[in-house]
């Protein structure tokens, strides 16, 4: 189904009169949101219903049909698909899984290491995908780029080097100031480690482009129907309720809307703003040329990409929580963190000064009690889920989707065990957050102490990691 656009809807309100705030994300902005499709009609059956459609709900949906293009499969989506972080994230594909050395320390290296394989794989997989499906996401594999800017930095970006490598990652690079500045000047970086297995891609080309291809394969997709509760073959709308033998929630950072699920993840915030396109002048005193995703190694952390267009689009913490597993409406984001992140962009690259920020926009993430992304399917009762993947959704939500697609297959006896059926992430359990308002005290107390952590090591000369970063660490169980 050829699909029309509705650009003009996409309308944030101004920060500074002429940046645009909210409005879902700058993603949409040039095109706008995808035309509506249809709610839920009323009761309906299905051999599989999944919740969201975001990159998790809609890859499963893919792979299943793919895999199986007999089953019936319904995607029900509150609002349109990409809505969530899918439509607004910074568009690092790389092969990051939250977890992976608790994982390591539960089952084994060995089995995370396996973990950390199939994740490298995720990033080629995603490309590859995108491409049979004609989907054009300004995808480039640049890599990821991580930087350093003081002696606590860079220690741990020595530190987090080795361990990478320790897990596979040979084709990993460590570069010390001059040679990280051959690549990208960020004022003040001592160093940066860079790994292949990463690309940048533009969020909601993607996400949309997806849910065009899932139905294009056959599987029905229902907008404007928010799940209200989520039961054993069950998932109940306002419009009605879809019964299948399994329900897969695919909500990660709205899970906590969900009855019963308040304190399953917490919804954590992230922000972004996105600069006017650059001029050459300006791209000649960055360089960046090989248009690497950006980050570094700050407590508070940051993240980057060059755009395809050529902006820089910039992210980082913000307001980190709102209090009762809120979201955001619509990606409105405080001037304060509009401002912070202005900062952040002038301080890693001067000649941005008189940059215009086109746009600002905020989006949750899903976080769960230790921090480990999970894939589940509960064999008695046919629901499964996904997520919890922290911040490093993009490529994490493939390799959750096609697992949850094995796991699928498996129960129903359409297929054995897999290598994706038994990484060690599978069926994972994760008590869940403190009540109120402990939660967000935690949240908001963990994220004063890293910007302190942040503030502190940037004067000390010690590479020593600050304590007051130490100890938020392990009181939050990260
Ligand atoms: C600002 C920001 C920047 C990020 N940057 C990166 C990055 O660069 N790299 C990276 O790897 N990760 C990043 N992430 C994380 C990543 O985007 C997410 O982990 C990933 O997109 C999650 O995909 P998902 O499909 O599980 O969830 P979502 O994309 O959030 O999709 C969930 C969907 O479910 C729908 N929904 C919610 N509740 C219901 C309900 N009750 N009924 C029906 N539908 C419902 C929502 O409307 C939404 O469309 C970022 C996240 C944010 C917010």
């Amino acid at each position: 189904m050829s699909r029309t656009k509705r650009g003009p809807e996409v309308s944030g309100s101004p920060v500074d009169g002429s940046t645009v705030n909210g409005g879902i994300s700058f993603w949409y902005a040039k095109d706008g949101v995808p035309a509506p499709r249809e709610p839920l009609p009323g009761d309906a059956t299905a051999d599989v219903c999944v919740v969201g459609g975001g990159y998790t709900g809609l890859w499963t949906a893919y792979y299943l049909k793919k895999a199986a293009p007999f089953l019936n499969i319904t995607v029900l989506e509150a609002k349109f698909c990409g809505y969530g972080a899918s439509g607004r994230n910074g568009g690092w594909l790389y092969n990051g899984v939250a977890g992976r050395d608790r994982y390591a320390r539960l089952h084994g290296h060995d089995q995370a290491v396996r973990l950390q394989r199939a994740m490298n794989d995720t990033v080629d997989e995603v490309v590859r995908a995108a491409d049979e499906e004609r989907i054009d996401a300004d995808i480039h594999q640049g890599g990821v780029l991580e930087v350093a800017h003081t002696p606590a930095q860079l220690a741990r970006l020595q530190a987090f080097h080795s361990v990478e490598i320790a897990f596979g990652e040979t084709d990993r690079v460590l570069r010390g100031a001059r040679e990280t500045a051959e690549r990208i000047r960020v004022t003040g970086a001592v160093g940066s480690t860079w790994t292949p297995h990463g690309a940048r891609l533009h969020p909601a080309k993607l996400v949309t482009g997806l849910a065009a291809a899932v139905e294009a394969l056959g599987v029905t997709i229902h907008e404007s129907t928010p799940v209200t509760e989520i039961r054993p073959k069950h998932a109940v709308t306002p419009y009605g309720t879809v019964r299948a033998p399994y329900v897969l929630r695919c909500t990660e950072g709205f899970t906590a809307a969900l009855k019963g699920s308040r304190r399953t993840w917490l919804p954590m915030n992230s922000s972004m703003i996105v600069t006017e396109p650059l001029s050459d002048e300006v791209w000649a005193t960055i360089g960046w040329e090989g248009r690497e995703t950006l980050g570094d190694m700050a407590h508070a952390y940051m993240y980057a990409q060059r755009t395809a267009d050529g902006r820089i689009a910039l992210g980082g913490r913000g307001h980190p929580y709102r209090y009762g597993s809120r979201t955001d409406n619509d990606g409105r984001t405080q001037p304060a963190t509009v401002e912070a992140l202005r900062e952040i962009l002038v301080r890693f690259f001067p000649t941005t000064a008189g940059v215009h920020v086109d746009h600002a926009w905020s989006g949750v993430l899903g976080v769960p009690r230790d921090w480990c992304a999970t894939v589940t399917l509960d064999r008695t009762t046919g629901l499964g889920w996904a997520g919890g993947y922290v911040g490093s959704g993009v490529a994490t939500a493939n390799l959750a989707a096609r697992t949850l697609r094995d796991l699928v297959q498996q129960d129903s006896g359409q297929a054995g065990a897999t290598e994706l059926t038994t990484l060690p992430w599978v069926n994972h359990k994760v008590r869940a957050w403190e009540p109120e308002p402990f939660r967000w005290l935690g949240v908001h107390g963990m994220y004063a102490a890293y910007r302190t952590a942040d503030r502190r090591e940037s004067t000390a000369r010690s590479a020593a990691t600050d304590r007051i970063a130490r100890v938020a660490d392990r009181l939050s169980g990260r």
